[in-house]
């Protein structure tokens, strides 16, 4: 494995024999080219992109209770105007129905 590592060269810089191996992008580097993050050696490029990703990472924290709050906003709309139609449609209905059975209350 070492001698595996030995045989590499750094990604950057042809001439340098790798040191370590990025384990993000599997290429190999040498000691001026990986910075330890987190406990973990990484080359700057994967760095970069892990801040990046945390970032949005970051970003995208607020996001959630936005859309509840947008799904939340959408359901009491629907629920008021289904109320307000279930309502409407509802009320005619026992009355007309009474009507039609007076009628043939009536004609019996
Ligand atoms: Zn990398
Ligand atoms: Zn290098």
């Amino acid at each position: 494995m070492s001698t595996d590592l030995a045989r590499q060269r750094c990604y950057n810089h042809a001439h340098r024999e790798a040191a370590a191996r990025c384990p993000a992008c599997r290429r190999y580097y040498c000691r001026e080219c990986v910075i330890e993050h987190e406990s973990r050696l990484l080359c700057a490029a994967c760095v970069a992109a892990g801040a990046a990703r945390e970032e949005r990472r970051e970003k995208r924290h607020g996001w959630p209770g936005a859309v509840a709050g947008a799904m939340l906003g959408v359901f009491l709309a629907w629920a008021f105007f289904f109320i307000i139609g279930w309502g409407l449609l509802s009320l005619p209905s026992p009355t007309h129905a009474t009507e039609v059975w007076n009628e043939r209350a009536a004609h019996d």
